[in-house]
This record gives C-alpha cells, structure tokens and sequence, in this order.
C-alpha cells in the first residue's frame, strides 16, 4: 500500500465516528494528509482508466522510436493528447519543429514541466524480452526511456489542470515539449528564444529504475561541434602527388586532440566519430568531416573547447587542406538542481512511494539481470533518500536540462519502471522501458510531479524560498549562452537515418 494510501485510510478511520459533515474535515487536518488540490490530481492518476492510456502513448512512442529533432509521430501524438485536455499548444517554437509549448491557465505562478520523446540510433529491439533481440536490425529505440518522459510529464500536467480547474488553484502549467535531448541539442535554443523567462520553477524528470531526485552541481558542460576539412582529389595511385587528402586532417586532428588529453583536467570527456571520410580508397577525398563531443565543467568547457579548434587547425596545416567549416551544432552548461525543488520533490516521492510490481514484471526483471550477468533481484520496492552532492566533480554525462537549471529553480524526478542492472543507451533498456512496469513507472513518476506541481501552487512561501535560493545562486552563476552568433538547430541531423528506417520500423510495426 501507497504511504498516502496509508495516511487517507489513517483519517477515514478518525473521521467515520464523527457527525455529519466529517468529510469536510477531512480536507481540515493541517498535518499528515493530503490537501484536496493533491486529492484531485491523485485520485485522476489513480484510476486504471489513467494509467492505461498514458501507457499506451508511451509505448506507441516507443514504437515510432524517432531521433532528434525527427519527432514528428511522437510530438503529435502528445500535442492532441494535450489539446483535448484544452491545452493551447504553440507549434514550431525556437526553429524546431518537433518543439512544442502548451499552456493552461493564467497569470503567476507560472509551473513548467519538461519532457522529452527523442529515441537513439541502432538500439532496435523487442520489449520485454530478455535477450538481445533487435525488431528492425540498426533502427533507433528507445534505451534511455525517453518514451514515457515526455508522457509521464503530459500525465502530469493534465492531472495538475484538472485540480486546478476544480480547486479554483490561481497560476498558469505548461509543458515544454522538448525535442533531441540525447544530442543536447533543444533547451539552449529553447533558452535563447525567451520561453522559460516568465516561469517561476520547473519539474524535469527521466526514467530511471528507482526513484529519486537529488540538487548542486552534476555532470560536464558540452558542447558538440561537427568539423569539415577539403583538400583536393586524385587517382590514389597514379598522381597522388597532385591531391591533398581531406581525410589525413581528420586523422591527424585526432591524433592531436589524443595527445592533448593527457594534459586536460580529469573532469573532461572527449569522443568523436567520423562522419565523412571518403567513398573508396583509390579516390583522394576532397572532403572529410568528424564530429566532436567536448565535455568539461562549466569553468573549463570554453578552454577546452578552443584547444580543439587549435588541433583542427594544425591539422589543415599539415595536410595542406582547408579547415572548411566549423558547425557547432549545440553548447550546454552542467547541470545546477536547486535544492529547494529537489527538497520538494523528495517530500512527494516520499508521499507517493513505490508501485507495486507483480510476479510476472519481477520475473522479466530477473530474467533480463540474469542475461547481464546482474544480481538478479527484480524489482525495487523502495524510494531512494535526498542526495547530497559530491563536493568533487569528476565529470560524466550531459543534459540539456542543465541550461534550464541557470534560468529557473528546477529539479529532476528520476522516477521508476526500468530493471535495476540494466544499461542505459543499450538494448536491455530498450526491452524494459516497455510494457506494464514502464506503464506504472511514468504513472508514479506522474504522481509525484503533479504533488510537487501543487505544492508550488498552493504554498506560495515554498515557492518564494525556492526562488530566492535561486536569485541568491545566480549572482555567481549568471546564464551566458555557448551557442555562436547564428548557430541554428540542426534540423538536418538525423533526417537520412529516420528516413532510411521509418518505412521499415513501420512494417514490423504492423
Ligand atoms: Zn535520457
């Protein structure tokens, strides 16, 4: 049984032997209980009904398994999902196509949700079973549960709306439809086109296989810069004297931003792969391109980043080539949780507690740890505690949500449904963010946005603390964009891979 479960039950029980109109003290008792604003968007998330048709969409999201800024099956189906709810939706926000805003309601506070619906290439693979088993061989999926992120927070906002509506609750909700987070690509054009200047907090969340949340400063700042060398083409064999090989400065870059690792501070991550490299041996190629992740913290990303560009230019320089062009394609900051939202939201993680997971769900779990060479353990059955942050940073991954982290108090529910041992960005994420845990999963994670998203409604002293933690953070924290002047979303990323296996993803489909 739910803790929030427990805590109703505790009141009925205090209020059955009172007069008439005991139901209405219910909604008095100032402690340990929940307020009727709660009760409403509970009590809708609850119902089977609920849980079942936000299951569906996060599985169909599965489904179309799009890539970046190629959502456009997913975007739509949470855009009319949304607006048969009466949300307003604004389409096409900040030059992205799949980036979609919807609002309910008016005036302050203005609550912001995030969710995000973009799957990863090559992960293809059938839900819920245990052992790699792709459904279209070198497809996208979904294995970083993306599917029911963007779900879980509709969920969220739709159940915020219908408290709102029936409580009388003052304030505007939107949800920020946020395309291409697994390329970082969304929220610094998101930020630099002014959506979130007028909201008062934000709730992020992603899938995880536990529930949690956590504040202060995590991860590595990127930024991800695609570079295009040209040299000039010739018969390999015959007159290779008379070319200049594109690739060889691909190459020869590489091996500098190599050497240069030894010397960076240990919280950087550098990885590239080469997009463009020649089309046959015995053709000098005259064009060659690598694309780059560089990752540091926010202090030494831009260093960082300008010692890459040097390795690119010594390269063209000795190979005779051109650097033709450097395409930054997004710049993100590290993330900074505020700690009065993750505080706010441990409170309703607390409240809402752990689904129930049934036999069957423990027995796919084990039998996927057992196929990972995992301990096979199922399921979790309880919440994780408030983390406190490293006072080390020793870098790791990126989110974009980090950009929204600078212009409004956020924090990121991680909320349950994959199978603890399973690997992110794998095959085995892909089959467990599938199916009736994943279903359950969103719907808690739901559940606990939606409280958080009324408590920030309805205790206004909350939210002020949360806002000046913020306002006191930003004096040393101020938000500069790491976009070039003129960098634009690039909208043609993924658009070649999603066109080679949409037809075929939907033919398995069927
Ligand atoms: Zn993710």
């Amino acid at each position: 049984m739910r803790p929030y479960r427990l805590t109703i039950l505790f009141i009925l029980l205090l209020v059955i032997p009172g007069p008439a109109g005991a139901q209405e003290n219910i909604v008095e008792v100032p402690k340990a209980r929940l307020s009727k604003e709660k009760k409403t968007a509970l009590n809708f998330l609850e119902q089977a009904s609920t849980l079942d048709r936000f299951g569906k969409i996060a599985d169909r999201i599965w489904s179309y398994a799009e890539l970046g800024l190629q959502e456009f099956k997913s975007a739509a189906l949470l855009i009319e999902t949304l607006e048969d709810e009466g949300f307003n939706v604004e389409r096409n926000v900040a030059g992205m196509p799949t980036c979609f805003i919807a609002t309910w309601g008016e005036g302050k506070p203005v609550i912001g949700v995030l969710g995000e619906f973009d799957a990863l290439p090559m992960l293809s693979q059938k839900g819920r079973v245990p052992y790699q088993d792709p459904l279209v061989k070198g497809a996208p999926g979904h294995g970083c549960g993306h599917n029911m992120m963007g779900t879980a927070g509709v969920a969220t906002v739709i159940a915020v709306k219908k408290s709102m509506e029936e409580n009388n609750i003052k304030g505007t909700i939107k949800f920020f439809g946020s395309p291409a987070e697994e390329t970082v690509i969304s929220r610094p054009y998101m930020v630099r086109a002014g959506v979130f200047d007028d909201v008062d907090a934000v709730i992020d969340n992603h899938s995880s296989s536990n529930m949690g949340t956590d504040f202060g400063v995590s991860g590595n700042a990127l930024i991800s810069v695609i570079f295009t060398f040209s040299g000039k083409t010739s018969h390999s064999a015959g007159a290779p004297w008379e070319g200049r090989s594109a690739l060889d400065a691909v190459e020869i870059m590489n091996i500098s931003a190599n050497y240069l690792r030894e010397h960076l501070h240990y919280t950087h991550r550098l990885h590239y792969v080469i997009m463009e490299g020649g089309e046959a041996p015995n053709v000098v190629p005259d064009k060659a391109s690598v694309w780059y992740y560089v990752r540091n913290t926010d202090e030494r990303i831009e260093e960082m980043y300008d010692k890459i560009v040097n390795c690119a230019r010594g390269a063209a320089l000795a190979t005779n080539t051109k650097l033709e062009d450097i395409r930054v394609l997004t710049g993100i900051h590290q993330r900074h949780a505020n700690r009065g939202m993750a505080e706010l939201i441990q409170s309703n993680i607390d409240l809402v507690g752990m689904p129930e997971w049934t036999e069957e769900e423990n027995k796919f779990a084990k039998a996927l740890q057992k196929e990972l060479g995992k301990e096979e353990k199922g399921y979790p059955e309880e919440v994780s505690k408030l983390k406190i942050p490293s006072e080390i940073q020793v870098g790791g991954g990126s989110s974009d949500v980090g950009e929204v982290t600078l212009i409004a108090p956020t924090a990121t529910l991680r909320f349950p449904g994959g199978v603890p041992g399973m690997i992110g960005h794998h095959w085995s994420a892909v089959s467990a963010y599938y199916g009736s845990s994943a279903w359950k999963g969103l719907n808690t994670g739901a559940k606990v946005m939606a409280a958080t998203a009324i408590d920030l409604f309805t205790r206004p002293q909350v939210l002020e603390d949360i806002k000046e933690e913020f306002a006191e953070y930003s004096k040393n924290h101020p938000y500069k964009s790491l976009l070039p002047e003129g960098a634009e979303p690039p909208l043609d990323l993924n658009r070649e891979l999603m066109e080679k296996y949409r037809p075929l993803m939907e033919e398995a489909g069927r």
